[in-house]
């Protein structure tokens, strides 16, 4: 007997809809959903290869604990006893902050993983959090956080409306997105050339994206922040700084002005290898468009000055009066956003409100840097306790933090770890507790996060496509009780988890002379929620005390999760709309163009105008089948062009003497690594580079496919001490390394 389920993709920011085919309980094929209101039928490969990924035999189908020294199945009432009495004797004895928190990448694509974190790390107190975001784009929430005073606030470019498109540091031919939610992102940047708009791409590499373009600029790797600061230094320049309608809301214009002078496109040209007359060009063809979008990311997040480019890209888009317009950048609002509050001064934005006990790294929306987790754990100082416990959910941090090797060594030190993670992976290997929630046709899935970041305003909810398997346990509860476990309230029902939430929400509501309850009873409210679980009445709050919400029958219309229930396909919000003053909650309630750390790391970025890198420097790169480490599990996905190789210039190589497939040796700051050339001219003269989430030759992991082609860690070239200072971000683009010749092993 065969059926079909919705399930919406959690496989890249894109989420796209899937009909999956379910026979004998097992999920068989993957197709797009073509009536999805968001994605209408696209799917890409990985997305098509959702039944391998879901069925992968290596997923852990039971908890597992370690005994003897030994990780061995248990049930999980073994598995949260030995939570309970791992966890809390180091919390009583070193205080909180000894217990860190490290959250991965997946949390962002599973509704467990946006509902429930944020209750594990209040429950805790602690401050000891790391997460994906100080590998990736931390620099972005630090630039929204001053510039608009919320770190959440990230316009996205209008893809569908624009006249000109410019990416810096992006690939979403591969990646097919990110920090801008857009299922078929190369059919909208084709359909962006065929209405004959402008796509100009900044890329040291040539990039299928920078294939498509009408303009490859390949600058020097971790030049962005120079290369955009002298455009929108000609826009002044020029007197082609025209914001518009955004005016009003605008504070530091001028002292913008004098701030950008020293970064004339003659002074930057040399550092970024890119000549002025482009520079100037790539200004006027900004300000000429009727409506353009500058949009930032991967690549120049992960650079020194990562927080100065992505300011810089919002302030390209201000100033040539793009932001918040239709066919510029806008800020999206989503189902579950928050109740809008009347526009005005908010709390602001502040940085470094804490420190990392080490190495002193200030904190940046609430987290220290990735990169420094392992001396936070293996480094004693004065000044408190080092991290003694380790609580990991749906991270892989021995691959995706720089010096893996240190970081392997510090996590066998621990007092206790705990891995929620369906794989004995690199780093769950070292865990005292593995956790493995169920395979993602087995869960619920709404898109809490990337919605906020989408093209289009729209709100899907699946449930689970296919009935849990006997033995697991929801991704839900199994976070709720590791909260209760972790907390000391063991063995409490775990559905009092997401009573406390709703109880202290709608308490919070209806008080709020803002909220569409104002005044209720918050008991009435709470007996009017909707929903088969806890995370369902939740989700169902959300809707209806946010922007598009019933308000508990203020606007009968408006979204629940019933309304959302009776349309399977989602429903769509509309386009983006221009929405400011409403997302500033800057102290002084207009857009900050020059705040203080920025301002104050300005002299950093004179610094390297003189800067020029003699050797060879290491970029990253993406491949469509991939997304960090977690498929390569997945024969379907790996193989072909999805290697572990190192792309090197003809012109190199020939210098070097490496011919192509010949091995060789890559040697940085943290360690050397030992892997097969190709010679490309995808990618410019002394420029490398490596693709991330590799290295799977570890012992006692679980993960047969990806052992058999195991690559090698880029992040083992690191040594960990290259951060953008602002943002904690770590440097993986532009990073100096040596390339050599050995014979193959
Ligand atoms: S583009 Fe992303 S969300 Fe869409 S099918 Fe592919 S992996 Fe899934």
């Amino acid at each position: 007997m065969s059926r079909t389920a919705l399930r919406i993709c959690p496989l890249c920011e894109a989420t796209c809809g899937l009909t999956l085919t379910i026979e004998e309980g097992k999920v068989t094929r993957a197709r797009g959903d073509r009536d999805d209101v968001f994605s209408q039928g696209f799917i890409c490969p990985k997305g098509a290869a959702f039944p391998a990924v879901d069925g992968d035999p290596d997923r852990l189908r039971t908890p597992l604990v370690r005994v003897d020294g030994e990780l061995r199945e248990a049930t999980w009432e073994e598995a949260f006893d030995a939570i309970a009495a791992g966890i809390r004797p180091v919390v009583e004895r070193y205080g909180p902050n000894s217990v860190g928190v490290v959250l991965g990448n997946p949390n962002v694509h599973t509704m467990a993983g946006a509902l429930y974190p944020p209750l594990l790390i209040a429950g805790l107190g602690t401050r000891s959090l790391f997460t994906a975001s100080t590998v990736d784009q931390m620099p972005k929430h630090v630039s929204s956080g001053l510039l608009f005073g919320d770190a959440g606030a990230i316009p996205v470019p209008d893809l569908d409306h624009t006249d000109y498109l410019l990416l810096i540091g992006a690939n979403p031919l591969e990646s097919n997105g990110s920090l801008c939610t857009a299922p078929d992102f190369p059919g909208r940047l084709k359909a962006l050339k065929a209405r004959g708009g402008t796509l100009t791409v900044i890329d040291p590499r040539r990039t299928r994206t920078a294939r498509l373009a009408d303009r490859h600029i390949a600058v020097r790797p971790g030049t962005d922040a120079l290369l955009l600061a002298a455009t929108a230094y000609t826009l002044f320049d020029e007197d082609l700084a025209a914001p518009g309608a955004l005016t009003p809301h605008l504070h530091g214009l001028d002292e913008l002005r004098v701030a950008l002078r020293d970064f004339t496109p003659e002074a930057v040209a040399g550092a970024c290898d890119v000549d002025a007359d482009t520079i100037r060009a790539l200004a006027r063809e900004l300000a000429a468009a009727p409506t353009a979008a500058v949009y930032g990311r991967i690549g120049s997040c992960t650079v020194p000055h990562g927080t100065l480019a992505s300011w810089l890209v919002d302030v390209l888009n201000i100033l040539t009066g793009n932001l918040d317009r239709p066919g510029g950048a806008l800020f999206p609002q989503a189902a579950t956003d928050k109740t809008p509050r009347p526009a005005g001064p908010g709390r602001g934005f502040a940085l470094g409100r804490w420190h990392s006990r080490v190495s002193r790294h200030p904190e940046a929306k609430g987290e220290l840097p990735l990169s420094a987790l392992a001396e936070e754990i293996d480094t004693v100082t004065d000044e408190g306790e080092p991290v003694r416990a380790l609580i990991v959910v749906a991270a892989n941090p021995v691959l995706s933090a720089p010096d893996g090797n240190r970081l392997d060594q510090a996590l066998d030190a621990l007092d206790f770890m705990i891995s929620v993670d369906p794989y004995l992976n690199e780093t769950s290997r070292h865990a005292h507790v593995v956790l493995p929630p169920p395979p993602p046709a087995q869960s619920p899935h709404h898109d809490f996060a990337f919605n906020t970041l989408a093209i289009r305003n729209q709100v899907r909810y699946t449930r689970p496509a296919v009935p849990l398997e006997p033995g697991r346990m929801a991704e839900t509860e199994i976070l709720a009780r590791l909260i209760l476990a972790a907390t000391g309230m063991h063995g409490a029902d775990p559905s009092a988890v997401d009573t406390l939430v709703i109880d202290q929400t709608l308490g919070k509501a209806v008080k709020d002379p803002n909220s569409p309850v104002h005044g209720r009873d918050p008991k009435e409210l709470a007996g009017l929620l909707t929903g088969e679980n806890g995370p369902e009445r939740r989700l169902d709050m959300m809707l209806r005390l946010g922007p598009y919400g019933d308000g508990f029958g203020v606007r009968p219309d408006g979204l629940s999760l019933a309304r959302l229930l009776d349309h399977p396909h989602g429903i769509d919000l509309g386009p983006l709309r221009p929405r400011l003053p409403g997302p500033l909650k800057t102290r002084s309630g207009k857009v900050e163009l020059l705040p203080e750390p920025i301002a104050a790391d300005l002299p950093r970025l004179r610094a390297a105008l003189d800067e020029r890198a003699d050797g060879l420097v290491l970029v990253g790169r993406r491949h469509l089948r991939s997304n960090n480490s977690w498929l390569h599990n997945v024969p379907a996905l790996t193989g072909g062009s999805n290697r572990c190789t190192l792309h090197l210039h003809p012109e190199d190589a020939e210098r070097l003497d490496v011919r192509d497939g010949m091995h060789v040796r890559v040697k940085g700051a943290g360690g050397e690594v030992t892997l097969p050339a190709e010679v490309t001219d995808s990618v410019r003269r002394g420029v490398v580079s490596l693709p991330h989430g590799w290295g799977h030759d570890r012992p006692g992991t679980r993960l047969g496919h990806a052992a058999k082609e195991p690559g090698v860690n880029v992040n083992q070239l690191l040594d960990g001490s290259l951060l953008d200072p602002l943002s904690g971000n770590a440097v993986l683009n532009g990073v100096p390394v040596q390339v050599s010749p050995v014979a193959a092993p």
